[in-house]
């Protein structure tokens, strides 16, 4: 278990040239090498477990901006909402209700991307089109419900598969819904986001138009399971 930093600087620079932010994907990582590359100067970091979350938020510099990668269960909304920098899965209008209803107790306007479901695979969670279209429409006006979230974008997983054009079909279609719904803004909604790529398909993920990858296992070697 080893931070690769020459790795970590080859796709910095190969990111920042593309204008790409990267979300470096800490779970199940220990403290210390979160550490070094915070040292490095990374201050994004992904994380998919709640109690996790809580203790690295603990334990390490404040300045870090927690991104909430995992599938979120909303009665484990109250203990991330606190710190929580953006909330990358959120799959149902429920889930978007906690996370507003937790906002306003911790008088915080919490940022969110929407999960799309994308991947053939059932097991992915995430919305459909026609669940996309009803979120939009209900946060794209000026509705007084949702003070507490802002949608900032769109999040999705393709298919785990060696199969590069079934990842590359699934990453445009995500691309497509991103760009169908970009030019909407309003207080709560603002489709700037595209969250989508990881240590697997970042390079197909930014040909695709991704503005913001989430790498593991390339940069913190291999997860301890
Ligand atoms: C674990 C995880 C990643 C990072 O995976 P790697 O293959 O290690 O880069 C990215 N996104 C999500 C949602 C994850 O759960």
């Amino acid at each position: 278990m080893a931070v690769n930093e020459e790795r970590y600087q080859e796709i910095i620079s190969e990111l920042l040239s593309k204008k790409v932010q990267l979300v470096a994907v800490s779970k199940l990582q220990s403290v210390e090498d979160i550490q070094r590359l915070y040292d490095l100067g990374q201050r994004d970091f992904g994380e998919n477990y709640v109690q996790e979350l809580t203790e690295k938020y603990e334990a390490l510099p404040k300045d870090i901006r927690w991104h909430f990668i995992g599938h979120l269960q909303r009665n484990k909304v109250k203990y991330i909402v606190p710190f929580v920098h953006l909330i990358h899965a959120v799959d149902s209008m429920d889930l978007l209700k906690e996370i507003d209803k937790q906002g306003r107790k911790n008088e915080r306007v919490i940022s969110c991307l929407l999960q799309m479901h994308i991947a053939q695979e059932e097991t992915k969670f995430g919305m459909d089109e026609k669940e996309l279209e009803e979120a939009v429409g209900l946060l794209g006006t000026a509705e007084t419900q949702f003070d507490n979230v802002c949608i900032k974008g769109l999040m999705g997983m393709a298919s785990f598969s060696d199969d590069q054009e079934k990842v590359r079909n699934e990453m445009q279609r995500l691309k497509s819904l991103f760009d169908k719904h970009k030019h909407v803004k309003s207080e709560k909604l603002e489709i700037q986001l595209l969250s989508m790529g990881m240590s697997g398909d970042y390079k197909i993920a930014i040909e695709e138009g991704s503005n913001m990858v989430r790498i593991g296992s390339l940069i913190f070697g291999e997860r301890k399971k």
